[in-house]
């Protein structure tokens, strides 16, 4: 037989919860006082305040931000650190086709790899990103410039190497979490290849000294082919005739 308290428990248990009475349209008033609180602390609270006074005052640009590409070059020569080997992969992917590369070559006609021309018409590039995605030599990126504006529709927005070459700390600045990424892989690569260079400069002294090695028991072996039979022989075989 179940308990009086037991019984008590599952009646309990059986009853609705009493609902909280709520004002109807309470949600919408709680947003109203968030936008009126927003709204009137946007004039006093720096942080709240949605515009700036432009040009003289910049709202910070966010990483994410990308507008047109540029080509990266180490150290402090543009012309020696560019790391573009003009592969034309870019080339080949931009959707509307407004990038022109043209391969530097010697007087022998042998590459030099590294781009003669580098253009890129920012009048018809998109800002897709796409460039930069593709580059196997980590040589182009996303710019986050967007004053550009030029009278000249054309000339002024077809940038050559002169414009769109910048250094690693550009793009440490405006990217620095990127071009982290890019200096660790770039210098674990640099590493792994020179630990291999080693290792094979390694395995060619060993063949170079087994070479050597070789080729002085084919000589001795040689000397002694060509060596005189001792007089001791000869009279063994003056004796025997
Ligand atoms: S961002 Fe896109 S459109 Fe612009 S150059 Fe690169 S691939 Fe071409
Ligand atoms: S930027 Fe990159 S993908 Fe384009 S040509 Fe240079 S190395 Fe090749």
């Amino acid at each position: 037989m179940e308990s009086p308290a037991n019984t008590d428990k599952t009646t309990a248990s059986k009853q609705p919860a009493k609902q909280k009475w709520i004002l109807p349209g309470a949600g919408l008033y709680q947003g109203l006082v968030v936008t009126a609180k927003n709204f009137i602390q946007s004039y006093y609270k720096k942080e709240r305040l949605t515009t700036v006074q432009y040009p003289e005052e910049r709202a910070p640009i966010s990483p994410n931000f990308r507008n047109f590409p540029f080509l990266v070059h180490d150290g402090d020569d543009a012309d020696v650190g560019l790391r573009c080997t003009a592969c034309t992969i870019c080339e080949k992917s931009c959707p509307p086709q407004c990038i022109y590369i043209v391969l530097d070559r010697d007087e022998n006609g042998k590459s030099k790899k590294r781009p003669k021309v580098f253009d890129i018409d920012l009048s018809v590039c998109m800002n897709c990103g796409i460039c930069a995605e593709v580059c196997p030599f980590d040589s182009i990126y996303m710019d986050n410039e967007f004053e550009l504006s030029k009278d000249d529709r054309f000339g002024g927005m077809l940038y050559g190497l002169d414009r769109l070459v910048k250094s690693t700390e550009f793009h440490a600045k405006i990217r620095p979490e990127e071009a982290a990424q890019v200096a660790a892989s770039r210098k674990a690569a640099a590493e792994k290849k020179a630990a291999a260079a080693i290792v094979k400069a390694e395995r060619l002294k060993k063949k170079a000294e087994d070479d050597r090695l070789k080729k002085e028991e084919e000589k001795e072996a040689a000397q002694a082919a060509e060596t005189p039979e001792s007089p001791e022989d000869d009279t063994t075989k003056g004796d025997s005739e």
